[in-house]
């Protein structure tokens, strides 16, 4: 089944008013000449264009469409959402405020703000999918740009040099911090705006996506006095998340937890975090050497992502701490043969890694709109051989409560292998080849665990398709 693209209008006309707007008096924008809004209507009344002129501050006219067309065009268009939510481009004061806060309220992690030759667009990275928002004439791009530098203490004159900053924005509810970064661009300097800070008040290791047997063998790694615990997976798969669930479960008013970071995701009542700041030396093999001062029990490295790092993290595993890092390599096993490559001694590889993790986040399907379909070979990879067992699977729709993504939200897979005693002497002995261990230890892949997603009906064919091509 194809998506009817045609309902979907042009942010420019989207933009002329609210999501509330739209819902509470029924209409869609779907057109402006000479400064009059012509909007789609399944009961235009006298007395409804009167109201919405003054509402709008602009002439309208309607076009009488039927209940049930209308109703596709504002699911299509306007997402309804639970806080309240500025749809409607509205350059006032407080316009970036308002902006994140909308962006916070939709799920959304990241605002794009990109300059082009004649008119510039705004947006939002939603359960990791950039959708447009905002379409601003050109003349207005550089206040914005301006406003947001002056927020984030940037240098406004400095507009050929990417620049980095910060902004903590405080709302009647929470704090929150937006990372903020520019790169000039043939058509002006691009920002995109990070949003930080997030709370841990929702994530626990629980809910993350562990089956129950894989969560027993994590938190049993995490639980142990010394070690290692590395995460890997590509930029955006949630390792951090993860690492800030596991941090929950072992902070109490007896361990000392420290952190370095880049940038510093989340906060955590109780834990020393620190953030990175590699043009000061601050960087996480000298921080880690300062830390180890500092009696920890604990340390959280942001990333491994050299020589010196992970022989820093080695010496701290080795001296009694528990280290949890991330990464970046394509499965749990082969960050093993990354230490190797780094130069790290098999033995001691052996001797301190915990726990070695892989994981992913794919996209979680509608409830409200999905669909079922029989499985056909033909939706996989080439080489790929389907599970008797997946005999049908759904298909993402589109409907009014997932902004017509058909998806909502997200979920991490996992890939976990414990280190034990066979392993441990596997790694020392510089054997590679586990294969048949994992299966005889019923551990399961990546690629296992994403099928089993899919015949559960929580995620799509094509959400799990890159992890099945071998
Ligand atoms: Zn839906």
């Amino acid at each position: 089944m194809s998506i009817q693209l045609n309902y979907q209008l042009p942010t420019e006309f989207v933009q002329l008013i609210t999501t509330e707007q739209a819902y509470a008096y029924r209409v869609v924008p779907v057109g402006l000449d000479d400064e009059v809004i012509k909007l789609l209507s399944d009961r235009s009344t006298e007395a409804l264009k009167n109201e919405l002129e003054v509402i709008l501050n602009q002439s309208i006219s309607f076009e009488t469409v039927s209940t049930q067309e209308l109703d596709k065009y504002l699911s299509y268009n306007f997402r309804k959402t639970k806080g309240e939510a500025v749809t409607a481009f509205n350059y006032s004061n407080d316009f970036i405020e308002k902006l994140l806060q909308t962006a916070r309220n939709i799920g959304g992690s990241d605002i794009h703000f990109e300059p082009f030759e004649e008119k510039c667009r705004i947006r939002f990275r939603i359960d990791g999918k950039l959708k447009e928002h905002y379409i601003i004439p050109k003349e207005e791009y550089p206040v914005i740009v301006n406003k947001i530098k002056i927020k984030a203490n940037l240098d406004i004159s400095e507009k050929r040099l990417p620049q980095d900053g910060r902004i903590t924005l405080k709302t009647e509810l929470d704090e929150f911090d937006i990372r903020v970064s520019s790169l000039p661009t043939l058509h002006g300097e691009k920002i995109v705006l990070r949003i930080l800070s997030k709370d841990t008040d929702d994530i626990t290791l629980l809910d993350l996506g562990f089956t129950e047997h894989e969560l027993k063998a994590y938190n049993q790694s995490i639980k142990k006095p010394n070690g290692i615990v590395l995460i890997s997976g590509p930029t955006g798969s949630g390792k951090t998340t993860t690492l800030y669930a596991s941090l929950k479960v072992l902070n109490d008013e007896k361990t000392n937890i420290l952190t370095i970071e880049d940038p510093i995701e989340y906060t955590l009542e109780g834990i020393n975090q620190v953030q990175l700041k590699e043009n000061i030396g601050l960087d996480f093999a000298s921080t880690l050497k300062t830390f180890l001062r500092q009696d920890p029990d604990i340390i959280m490295i942001g990333e491994i992502r050299d020589v010196s790092t992970a022989n820093m993290a080695v010496r701290a595993a080795l001296t009694g701490h528990l280290v949890l890092s991330t990464i970046h390599t394509n499965s749990a096993w082969a960050t093993v043969s990354r230490l190797i490559d780094m130069g790290i001694p098999s033995f001691l590889i052996a001797s301190t890694l915990n726990v070695t993790i892989a994981q992913r986040l794919v996209r979680v399907l509608c409830d409200e709109c999905k669909e079922e379909h029989n499985v056909k070979s033909e939706l996989f990879p080439d080489n790929y051989i389907v599970p008797r067992s997946l005999e049908t699977h759904y298909i993402p729709i589109g409907c009014s409560s997932c902004y017509q993504t058909g998806y909502q939200g997200r979920k991490a897979i996992y890939e976990i292998i414990p280190i034990d005693k066979y392993l441990h002497r596997k790694i020392k002995e510089n054997e590679m080849d586990i294969d048949s261990y994992i299966e005889e230890k019923k551990i399961k892949t990546l690629q296992n665990n994403a099928i089993r997603l899919v015949k559960d009906g929580v995620t799509s064919i094509e959400e799990i398709y890159p992890l099945l091509i071998s």
